[in-house]
């Protein structure tokens, strides 16, 4: 099914697949350049980028005052590992303490570390604080969640491909249905071992299922009452891409969407990734309050590259740009704007079933079985016309632009989408 590329991109789509491990399936597409909403193919054609990276880059390829933070720091000094102080982490500690209003940040480099340490920083708490017997704190996780993959988070995966052949698995899991109160509840009564609940706000690679109204607010409680810990992975959902600061914001109409006196719900500890960077650099952290993250002790935990120099002044760049921009604003703006048009079209398609989502991270799910190729052959007619977008679970596509479009991009974009659903009618 794979027509063949330009020899120019061809070539580079060869090297790929003779030297690269065969980890992913991308779209046929080879791109060199990127610049806010917009990404170039080597043959000089330009597109929409409606992946951003999984929401790395929600802030526009190489934004100019991030890419400035890298290159001037990057010159000055770049790694001193932990062995020493510097004079950056620090202060970055502080900015990210304050910025999402946690007392400190424990600072990692990919998604699944900073996921990997937030299970462990749970662990300890339950051992240390909630005196749980040793060995058997156990942590209930959602069904079709996707918090990374390495070997313990696939652990308490429920994806065959993710997991076939890489057991024996870390023990300590406990799955319950996602959004479903009653569930958890259940689990949490009938174990005095929970240590903690970890959770997507929204589960983005599950095909952005977005969870009942109050069902996060719900599982807060719970996990007050019965002194569990909730964990929010917001490495997908987080940095304004679902039209506030944080998922799990209250809702209120500053220019953040920040409103920290009415979060939805504040989590105990906070996992963030991706857009922390804007895409530029490896970044994640783990943010919590002073009474849990004490549990972390001098050789406890640790991370060669996290918290580096590099590292640090990215994500200050990153996160500066999100507020002097409004991104969380112009995310819900914009995405009320795209539900709506898609749904216009929606109420008269036979090939798209439903629009689901929050700000700029949004799914179509497409009318034909999971097992079908219609949503990877819709992608294929999108990519020619311009707009690349990438199917997940089969017939769902997610639709998350960077949050520095503008309304007119999106009403183009639209047109694209539009117009190439048109075409399998
Ligand atoms: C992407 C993602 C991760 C993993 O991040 P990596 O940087 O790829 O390790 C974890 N959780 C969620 C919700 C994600 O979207």
């Amino acid at each position: 099914m794979q027509e063949r590329q330009s020899t120019n991109a061809q070539e580079y789509i060869d090297l790929e697949d003779r030297y690269g491990a065969h980890n992913y399936h991308p779209l046929p597409v080879v791109l060199e350049k990127g610049e806010g909403v917009y990404v170039w193919d080597v043959d000089g054609k330009k597109y929409f980028d409606f992946l951003s990276a999984y929401s790395a880059v929600n802030q526009g390829h190489c934004h100019p005052k991030i890419i400035k933070a890298l290159n001037d720091q990057s010159q000055l000094l770049t790694l001193t590992s932990r062995a020493f102080y510097n004079n950056v982490l620090g202060q970055y500690e502080k900015y990210m303490a304050e910025y999402f209003k946690f007392d400190m940040i424990l600072p990692m480099n990919t998604g699944a570390e900073a996921v990997e340490t937030a299970v462990k920083i749970a662990r300890r708490w339950a051992y240390q604080k909630k005196r749980i017997p040793e060995n058997q704190a156990q942590i209930v996780v959602c069904k079709n969640n996707f918090h990374g993959r390495t070997t313990t988070v696939i652990s308490f995966s429920n994806d065959e491909d993710a997991k076939k052949n890489f057991g024996p698995f870390t023990s300590g899991f406990i799955q319950v249905p996602y959004s479903d109160v009653q569930a958890l509840e259940q689990v949490i009564k009938e174990n005095p071992n929970v240590a903690a609940f970890l959770v997507e706000p929204i589960q983005g690679e599950a095909g952005v299922n977005v969870p009942a109204d109050g069902f996060l607010a719900e599982a807060r409680a719970l996990c007050d009452t019965y002194n569990v810990l909730m964990i929010c992975d917001e490495i997908q959902t987080g940095i304004a891409r679902t039209g506030k600061l944080l998922a799990t914001c209250g809702n209120c109409t500053c220019p953040n969407r920040d409103c920290s006196n009415t979060p939805e719900v504040k989590p105990d500890l906070l996992i963030l990734g991706k857009a922390i960077s804007g895409g530029v650099y490896p970044v994640s952290a783990v943010l919590a309050n002073k009474p849990i993250m004490e549990v972390i002790t001098p050789g406890s935990h640790g991370s060669t590259f996290g918290g580096n120099p590099v590292a640090a002044k990215v994500a200050m760049a990153a996160l500066d740009v999100v507020k002097e921009e409004r991104l969380a604003e112009n995310a819900d703006k914009l995405g009320n704007l795209f539900r709506s048009l898609m749904q216009d079209y929606i109420a008269q398609s036979k090939v798209v079933r439903l629009v689901r989502g929050k700000g700029l991270l949004n799914a179509v799910v497409i009318n034909d079985s999971p097992e079908s190729d219609t949503a990877w052959n819709i992608c294929m007619r999108l990519r020619d016309n311009g707009l690349l977008a990438k199917p997940t679970h089969g017939n769902i596509i997610r639709f998350a632009p960077p949050l520095v479009m503008t309304e007119a991009e999106l009403r183009e974009c639209v047109a694209i989408i539009v117009k190439t659903l048109r075409e399998f009618e």
